[in-house]
């Protein structure tokens, strides 16, 4: 039996090892620790990669947000459409703000925000909307800033999944009043650590994000508004800036690992895609790339019938790593259960999609063998067999 880990970091980073080593021997020597050269270098080499005007560098994905609302005014007695299944940090910086969440649903076959559910949820106090682009794949951005022009709505896209993805060519965080991403390990450009970044392509936002960034503070210990630290090391900036250009080469091989799943696995029994309709035939529904540009930050399957749990046992049992992402839908979570956010009560999607998903195996290095004996399994499972 195989081991198949969820993702493994090892090949990728220990690939940059002399290179890694040599940057921090730069850092080390230059004594400059924060800011400065090596941070605004990566960020220009950012901006051209995304297209955009501007690129910050913060100190994690979810200060990218943070960072984004204060910059954009967004506080107390404010409104912000969020999609009701993500990573918790898309409603808790909202959160954090005393601005409120409104709960949207999800579409259930691409995954991001429904906007015909959105529209319904636009209110008097609505100032934003924050729409994920789940997985690594790109919502669909024209339809996305129709909606926002015609409700007035700031745009915040949280693409910490999808650094590099595109939707008609545009890449993700470069159609918003801003974008955000983040540097987690597990994401798509990973660091050693935790970083982000805040794209922009409006000068007057960017220069209130590069103000809000070091404490509010223009000029040196002169305070204009009350920012925070969301600085990100020029130590970490130099180490991210040596993995950006193959960014694209390991975007490209984890689409290689879900056409390998589509083509071995089409056509077996009990498994489709996740079509509209498919639903009622299949046990296990693979993930589409409707956007046909997206980047694969997760393979998420649906499992039907109740039978994600038991997927999940059966795969642990051959030694293949998956994970549910996620297990709850953001307006059931301890922290706001009993809130009277709006759309507590209708995204029920959501709600099932948590009961359904789980992700398997698909970061770049995972060997052909592997991906083989992931696919085997999927199919037995498929084809009701039971360990
Ligand atoms: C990872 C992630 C974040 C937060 O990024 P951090 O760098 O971990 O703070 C925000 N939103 C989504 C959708 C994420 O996946």
């Amino acid at each position: 039996m195989m081991n198949v880990p969820l993702l493994d970091l090892g090949p990728q980073n220990r690939a940059l090892e002399a290179q890694f080593e040599t940057a921090f021997r730069e850092v080390l020597r230059s004594n400059m620790f924060i800011m400065g050269p090596r941070l605004e270098a990566f960020e220009k080499d950012c901006a051209a990669f995304l297209g955009v005007k501007h690129a910050l560098g913060v100190s994690s994905g979810t200060d990218a947000l943070l960072l984004a609302l204060m910059a954009l005014g967004i506080g107390e007695g404010d409104e912000v459409l969020i999609p009701s299944f993500t990573f918790f940090a898309t409603a808790g910086s909202v959160s954090r703000l005393g601005a409120t969440p409104v709960w949207v649903d999800v579409n259930p076959h691409h995954f991001n925000i429904d906007l015909e559910d959105a529209a319904r949820k636009v209110g008097p106090r609505t100032r934003a909307i924050m729409p994920v682009h789940l997985f690594g794949q790109s919502c669909d951005l024209d339809v996305l800033q129709a909606f926002a022009s015609a409700h007035r709505l700031r745009v915040i896209e949280d693409a910490a999944q999808s650094m590099g993805a595109r939707w008609k060519g545009r890449c993700t965080m470069s159609s918003g009043d801003f974008g955000a991403t983040s540097f987690f390990p597990s994401k798509n450009l990973g660091g050693l650590g935790d970083s982000g970044l805040v794209t922009t392509s409006d000068d007057a936002l960017a220069e209130r994000a590069r103000m809000l960034r070091v404490h509010g503070m223009q000029p040196k210990y002169y305070h204009r508004e009350v920012g925070a630290n969301f600085r990100m090391d020029p130590l970490q900036a130099a180490l991210l800036h040596i993995k950006l250009p193959q960014l694209p080469s390991y975007n490209c091989a984890r689409a290689g690992n879900a056409n390998f799943y589509h083509a071995s696995l089409k056509g077996r029994p009990g498994i489709a895609e996740n079509r509209p309709g498919a639903e009622a035939a299949a046990k296990i529904l693979l993930p589409v790339d409707f956007s046909g540009q997206g980047i694969w930050n997760q393979f998420t399957l649906r499992v039907t019938g109740g039978r994600r749990d038991a997927l999940k046992a059966f795969l642990t049992a051959r030694k293949i790593g998956c994970e549910i992402y996620y297990p709850i839908p953001l307006h059931r979570q301890e922290c706001f259960v009993g809130k009277s956010h709006r759309g507590h009560d209708s995204a029920k999607v959501s709600e099932q999609l948590a009961t359904e998903v789980l992700s398997i195996p698909i970061f770049p290095e995972l060997a052909d063998e592997q991906r083989q004996w992931v696919s085997d399994s999927l199919a037995d499972f498929a084809a009701g067999k039971s360990e």
